[in-house]
């Protein structure tokens, strides 16, 4: 199925969403949130039945997302919770006396918070804690308000966003099942909303001359495919799902055994939610009314 971009997202679409004055930190309006409601109401149709649903806050722990290996790989897209410490008197002179220059930001101290950079991120500690994976393995959907520290000017690349994940945790073969699937399915989902797409080999962004080695074994051990969509422009489309296959990298830091004791493998499938949602308004323009029938249907406009 080929669409046409007929209304290219424009960064000052205030329609869809207004500027808070920060590259990449929008506010969304009612429309584009109908959209996201509906949304996620398809994709929780698209859920496997016996999927448990989590939804994680927007920070998570610093300690877990060290040890996960998000630091090492993408240090530079981190957020930290910084806060004023120390006694009253200490605070009031980081914010009094040095006002005027914004000098208090010196006095800031981590906590034991990062913002949350994925929405599976937070799932793998938690499920090893619960012991062995069960014979028939586990799936879980879950979501999270994301951060990364790309400020850009493109309406694409946001600092903050709305990601959801389907999560398979298992042996090799029930996460490359999972995976597979979702690769299959995915443009079924696509041509019921009206989108044209392309799936396409993908890495993620490593930080570094090491990771940009990083990235070209992903791409050779077809690690990462992403389903791309027009929203800025049709020749230069913008990846709005992921497919990302980690084998054992989560089941090995956080210890994580199948029912048969060996390292359990995951993969995730990911809805950047914002994306997407641009992506249908690209396609289908600012009217709701206008928009194909059967995409209508699909998000229950
Ligand atoms: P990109 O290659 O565009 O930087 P990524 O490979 O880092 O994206 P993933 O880590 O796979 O992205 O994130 C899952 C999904 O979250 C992406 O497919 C995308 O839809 C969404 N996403 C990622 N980064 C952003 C962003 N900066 N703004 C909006 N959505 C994003
Ligand atoms: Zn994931």
């Amino acid at each position: 199925m080929n669409y046409v971009v007929r209304d290219p997202i424009k960064p000052t679409s205030d329609a869809l969403l207004q500027s808070t004055g920060v590259d990449g930190v929008f506010a969304r309006t009612g429309m584009f949130e109908r959209v996201v409601d509906g949304l996620n109401a398809l994709i929780s149709r698209h859920r496997d039945t016996d999927a448990e649903v989590l939804r994680f806050p927007p920070v998570t722990s610093r300690a877990h997302i060290q040890r996960s290996g998000y630091l090492g790989s993408f240090p530079n897209l981190l957020g930290a919770v910084c806060c004023l410490g120390g006694a009253e008197a200490e605070i009031r002179a980081a914010v009094d006396g040095a006002k005027a220059q914004g000098a208090w930001v010196k006095s800031l101290e981590a906590t034991d918070l990062v913002l949350t950079p994925a929405a599976c991120y937070p799932l793998y500690p938690l499920v090893a804690g619960r012991g062995r994976v069960p014979a028939g393995g586990l799936v879980f959907d879950v979501a999270s308000d994301c951060f990364r520290h790309e400020p850009s000017r493109h309406i694409d690349r946001l600092q903050t966003f709305r990601m959801r994940e389907f999560v398979r945790i298992g042996s090799p073969e029930q996460a490359a099942a999972f995976r597979a699937e979702w690769l299959a399915r995915a443009p079924g989902i696509a041509d019921l909303l009206g989108l044209s797409y392309q799936i396409a080999p993908a890495s993620d962004p490593f930080f570094g001359r090491a990771g940009r080695l990083m990235a070209i074994n992903q791409v050779e051990q077809s690690l990462k495919f992403e389903l791309l969509l027009p929203v800025r422009s049709a020749q230069q489309p913008t990846a709005c799902m992921s497919f990302n296959d980690h084998r054992d990298h989560f089941g090995k830091i956080w210890d994580i055994a199948t029912a048969a004791g060996a390292t359990a493998h995951t993969c995730c499938v990911a809805f950047g939610i914002d994306r997407l949602t641009l992506a249908l308004f690209a396609a289908h323009g600012l009217d709701l009314r206008m928009w194909p029938t059967a995409t209508r249907e699909a998000l229950a406009l």
